[in-house]
């Protein structure tokens, strides 16, 4: 299926715009008018000029949105989602997603790539942060290139390997592999596409790689360091055992903490690593999903809002989920804390804006996108919320309830990121569905013979 090509000028006309702008301006009577890549007015609809625009695409029965942000993602697994069925994290990663990795070729990484794309935009994510894997990095860039969405991705970094030492490179080619990938794709795509330097977790790098790494971040302004922290107890336990420290204690003292670090999940931290975070203005990916279906815990979100720390959400990977949906995600992040914390624990509100601006946010874009603003580029979504199962009051309160509990993937209608539509009516304009998965089965079956 061919792209289709970016309007000059294209107006969108809802039924409603959630804005998430600084005062959650929700909009009726209201067009948007997109400029090449960006919003460039909102217009009236009693005022619309028709021979203005090359496109306008009447959505009086939709509403229009910001498209999502996931801050914490694995494009390198959605080929392994239901292989890796009822484990805790270390035997998870040991016995089957280490092996499963390794044994990615070029072409099985670019179909897990493209399934996991196509997933995520025809949910109505339009910017991703990923933890890529050890090898052939540039076919997860050129894939992002190529799929039209926005986001980071980067060599996945593993000098140390004790669960499965097959899997892991030299310090030496690590620094070497990141420096060449993060001067070929950083910035590419007038800046849709950026690098996320990820060592993947304390127990898989050595200190000079963690510490090398950082340094090397600051010849790529607007480059994110990603990493996974404090997920899981037996983690934890042997974290402890090694650096006599805690995760992020011992992060905090090689000095990797900073505003440009996103540490996925953040389960199992002490008052003292809370006060870590919140000094070094740390962001913090909250995953749901995989926390729950490792048994890894429930972490402490409430209390990282109320102390002021950036909280955001991922999906990770889809072999601990096993969904990539933000709907998944936001509903749930929501529904675990009322037992523990009552039923006013993250409203629906909070929760949509931490999937959008409050991703933005943490991700640094916040001048670009996460919200619908004249200005920004034109991250957009149109979703439908007139299905059997969503709310059938049509006021301006409930539509964050009606997103957050009653929306799924199949709500989403079109999805719009720069200014070009990649997904229109419920249909992917960059992936035919049923060869993606065919070619995904016929890689994976590949792919397990060379285990
Ligand atoms: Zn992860």
């Amino acid at each position: 299926m061919s792209k289709n090509k970016k309007g000059e000028k294209i107006l969108i006309i809802p039924k409603k715009i959630i804005t998430v702008d600084c005062e959650d301006r929700i909009l009726s009577g209201q067009a948007v008018e997109i400029t090449k890549n960006k919003i460039s007015a909102f217009v009236p609809i009693s005022e619309i000029n028709k021979n203005s625009y090359d496109e306008i695409y009447d959505a009086q029965n939709l509403i229009l949105i910001p498209g999502f942000i996931q801050t914490h993602i694995h494009l390198s697994q959605t080929l392994f989602r239901g292989l890796a069925e009822d484990l805790p994290l270390l035997e998870w990663l040991r016995l089957k997603i280490f092996p499963f990795e390794n044994a990615h070729d070029e072409k099985s990484l670019k179909i897990t790539a493209q399934l996991s794309i196509n997933e995520l935009l025809l949910g109505g994510t339009t910017t991703l942060l990923d933890m890529g894997t050890l090898r052939y990095g540039e076919i997860v860039f050129n894939e992002m290139i190529q799929s039209g969405i926005r986001g980071f991705t980067g060599k996945c970094l593993m000098d140390v390997n004790d669960l499965f030492p097959e899997f892991k490179s030299t310090t030496k080619e690590e620094i070497s592999d990141i420096q060449n990938l993060a001067h070929n794709y950083h910035n590419s795509e007038d800046g849709r596409i950026k690098y996320s330097f990820s060592p993947r977790f304390v127990l898989s790098c050595t200190e000079g790689l963690l510490k090398d790494t950082k340094e090397i971040m600051k010849d790529y302004p607007g480059s994110i360091y990603h990493t996974h922290s404090s997920e899981n107890v037996n983690e934890i336990n042997e974290v402890r055992k090694r650096f006599h420290k805690e995760n992020i204690d011992y992060f905090n003292s090689i000095n990797v903490l900073d505003d440009h670090t996103v540490l996925a999940h953040c389960v199992h931290t002490s008052d003292n690593e809370k006060k870590m975070l919140k000094e070094r203005d740390t962001r913090i990916a909250h995953c749901p999903s995989a926390n729950m279906k490792l048994g890894s815990g429930i972490a402490p979100i409430p209390q990282y809002l109320r102390e002021g720390i950036s909280v955001t959400l991922g999906a990770d990977g889809a072999p601990c989920n096993n969904n990539l949906s933000i709907f998944n995600e936001m509903r749930l992040a929501s529904l675990i804390q009322k037992p523990i914390h009552g039923s006013k624990a993250i409203d629906a509100k909070t929760m949509f804006r931490m999937t959008t601006i409050e991703g933005a946010k943490a991700l640094h874009l916040q001048d670009e996108v996460g919200s619908i603003e004249v200005g920004k580029k034109a991250d957009l979504v149109l979703i439908d919320l007139d299905s059997y199962s969503n709310n059938y009051s049509d006021t301006d309160e409930s539509v964050y309830s009606n997103i957050v509990f009653s929306s799924t993937n199949e709500n989403v209608k079109s999805v719009m990121v720069d200014g070009e539509w990649l997904v229109k009516n419920r249909e992917s304009l960059m992936y035919d569905q049923k060869e993606i998965v065919s070619e995904g089965k016929a890689e994976l079956k590949k792919l397990m013979k060379r285990i």
